[in-house]
């Protein structure tokens, strides 16, 4: 096809679409409107590489500007689309309306609030990491709220600055991305041997700051913490504000049919899209780098010339205290793992998940070797997708 396709959202999932489009033969107009004043950087580094400050900010960018002219992708940076007009294909943004053909919504998610730590530190973009990475170097003592994987790897960093840690949870385990919360005590224990201190079925009441530069954390049922920096990762929701009046469905993310298309002329990709998950027929949103990825490349080529790709497989990793933790696939959140390590355990333990009829549907590798992990991910079951779609 030609015409113009405009990608909202310029980062990993956003560049994808436009790289791949161009790299498939589409000989359109590409517009990439983002609105971050950096050109395409990735965001896993952001709590691991860049907060250790192993890498700076510039290590983490995915394309240079005279790569992404080379492709002709116009990138609009420091642009915020404010709206958009199905009917007359049009997308209104912070520098005038702009037509298309075909719209892909790639706008992630934004960090949520804690409700009564409004001064707390929180973690999504390049300018957020370098300025929790100034603060870490000097805190001596820092309270990380939020028992996902994003609040262990900041507990982790702040270890590494060699600062007293205390990571807050709401609830009494702590999770990792799909896999819930079935890594959990491996977790803790890996925090403990770490030094971290964990305050989990503790909720915060409210918190002071004083001139000093030190907070004070009122937690609820009495007692108190102090910390000369406090970060808050209690989770995100997806950015479809600009979306509302759209006519889309918006009730997590924008909902997509099994190949990412919300209605004619609109597509979603990355954190943002709830795709219907073939297996279960109820959309789905998942906020994995890689799963982002495939589910650009899956559009692209649908967009480039109407081929199918395979249903994209949820893959995340990790890397906590220096053990490095990966995930492949689907997770039942309602059973144990098992332990699938077999014989060779210097290869890394491997835990398996597994459906109804036994068939092994996800896989953890937990300091896995890449070969050991490579041959659980090729066990496990993928369900056949039913992913024609015409344009
Ligand atoms: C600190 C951190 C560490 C992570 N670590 C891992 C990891 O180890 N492994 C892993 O698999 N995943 C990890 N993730 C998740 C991974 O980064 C995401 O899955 C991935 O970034 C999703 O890409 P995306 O392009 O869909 O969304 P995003 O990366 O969120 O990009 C969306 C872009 O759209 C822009 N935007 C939003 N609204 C508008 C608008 N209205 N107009 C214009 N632009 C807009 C945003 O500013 C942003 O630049 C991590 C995430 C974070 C924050």
């Amino acid at each position: 096809m030609t015409g113009r396709i405009v990608v909202v959202g310029a980062s990993i999932a956003g560049l994808t679409v436009a790289e791949t489009l161009r790299q498939e033969g589409f000989a359109g107009e590409i517009v990439l409107v983002g609105d971050e004043p950096h050109l395409p950087y990735t965001r896993p580094p952001l709590s691991k590489q860049i907060l250790m400050g192993e890498w700076e900010p510039a290590d983490a960018a995915i394309r240079t500007a005279a790569e992404l002219d080379g492709l002709d992708i116009q990138v609009r940076t420091g642009c915020t689309a404010i709206g958009l007009d199905v009917a007359a294909r049009t997308v209104h943004t912070t520098d005038g309306a702009l037509a298309y053909d075909e719209v892909v919504i790639a706008t992630g998610t934004e960090p949520r609030r804690h409700p009564t730590l409004p001064g707390a530190l929180m973690l999504r973009t390049m300018d957020d990491a370098v300025a929790l990475r100034q603060r870490l170097r000097s805190a001596r003592r820092v309270a990380v709220v939020g028992s996902g994987i994003l609040g262990s790897e900041i507990a982790s960093a702040a270890r590494k600055h060699d600062a007293d840690t205390l990571l807050i949870g709401r609830s009494g385990a702590l999770g990792f991305g799909g896999v819930g919360t079935l890594l959990s005590k491996e977790l803790i224990r890996l925090h403990e041997e770490h030094g971290v201190e964990l305050a989990l079925h503790t909720e915060i009441e409210s918190m002071d700051a004083s001139a000093s530069g030190t907070s004070h954390l009122r937690l609820v049922g009495g007692g108190e913490r102090a910390a000369d920096l406090v970060v808050a990762m209690i989770g995100g929701s997806p950015r479809v504000a600009w979306l509302s009046g759209a006519g889309l469905d918006l009730a997590d993310g924008v909902v997509c049919d099994v190949v990412g298309r919300a209605v004619p002329g609109v597509w979603a990709v990355g954190d943002v899209a709830a795709w219907t998950d073939p297996a279960t027929g109820a959309p789905r949103r998942i906020e994995h780098q890689s799963y982002a990825i495939e589910q650009a490349l899956s559009v692209a080529l649908r967009l480039a010339h109407g081929a199918e790709s395979p249903a994209p497989v949820p893959l995340f990793w990790s890397e906590i205290h220096g053990t490095r933790i990966q995930s492949y696939g689907w997770f039942d959140t309602t059973r144990p793992l098992a332990d699938i390590t077999g014989d060779d355990d210097a290869r890394g333990r491997l835990y398996g998940s597994h459906d109804d009829d036994g068939e092994l549907r996800g896989v953890v590798g937990w300091n896995a070797t890449p070969r050991a992990f490579r041959a659980a991910r090729a066990a496990i079951h993928i369900p056949a997708a039913p992913i024609t779609a015409a344009l």
